[in-house]
């Protein structure tokens, strides 16, 4: 069910993999996607499954994800797009999807504040997890801690040179060279960057998507599929 999970202090937080879930091949088992052909009954028990273990009872705040750079107050039971979200409400879970883009989960314990973000190549470029980190410290986060789970590494993401250069320009930590010898992003050495230069302490969770049969990767597997990465902060 989980690639990683870890608590600190009153902080839970989890990265899940593809398996515990009732989804069919070829988007067996635990798929969280919003949109594609997947059964939408078995999305649902999915998350049924996995809140029921990582929070039994807890209500869950989500997005429709667009790939910019929005940050929103989690609100459970609407799904605003945006590409990050942040609470201080105790005990509310905030989930991003994932399938190759970078997720990152944050949380000031002693301030009482946690987001998420989904970043992939526009919305790391277009500063979403600076944006969360930002929103945070508006809530009174002061001293934040982040973890980045599973994403496509930059050996197997390939892109167009302009496409590179592009991203380069805004972000040079996530200029890469894929495995083949071409141009290539690697959008969570982006995100560390962006997350260092921002004063944020960041524990990397990540594995590659693509290279790892754990996990869902959209270059690999296609749409429709996705990954979790889940926060909350405890009632005390
Ligand atoms: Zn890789």
């Amino acid at each position: 069910m989980y690639s990683f999970r870890a608590s600190a202090g009153l902080v839970d937080l989890a990265f899940t993999d593809r398996y515990g879930g009732v989804s069919l091949p070829p988007y067996a088992e635990l798929n969280l996607a919003v949109a594609g052909s997947d059964d939408e009954e078995a999305k649902a028990e999915n998350h049924r499954l996995l809140l029921a273990d990582f929070a039994d009872g807890a209500p869950f705040a989500d997005l429709y994800q667009v790939h910019g750079n929005e940050v929103v107050d989690a609100a459970c039971g609407t799904r605003p797009e945006a590409d990050g979200i942040v609470t201080t409400e105790r005990d509310v879970v905030l989930l991003v999807r994932t399938a190759d883009c970078v997720p990152v989960l944050l949380a000031d314990e002693a301030a009482g504040v946690i987001g998420a973000a989904h970043a992939g190549r526009r919305g790391m470029a277009a500063g979403v997890v600076t944006e969360t980190v930002a929103r945070m410290r508006t809530l009174g986060a002061t001293s934040i801690s982040a973890w980045v789970g599973p994403y496509v590494c930059g050996a197997c993401y390939e892109v167009p040179e302009a496409m590179q250069s592009e991203v380069a320009e805004v972000e040079p930590a996530a200029k890469a060279t894929t495995s083949w010898g071409t141009p290539g992003l690697d959008v969570g050495a982006g995100v560390l960057a962006q997350l260092a230069r921002d004063g944020v302490d960041a524990v990397d969770a990540s594995r590659c998507t693509r290279e790892s049969e754990d996990l869902y990767s959209y270059r690999r597997d296609g749409a429709g599929m996705s990954l979790g990465a889940l926060i909350r902060l405890r009632g005390a």
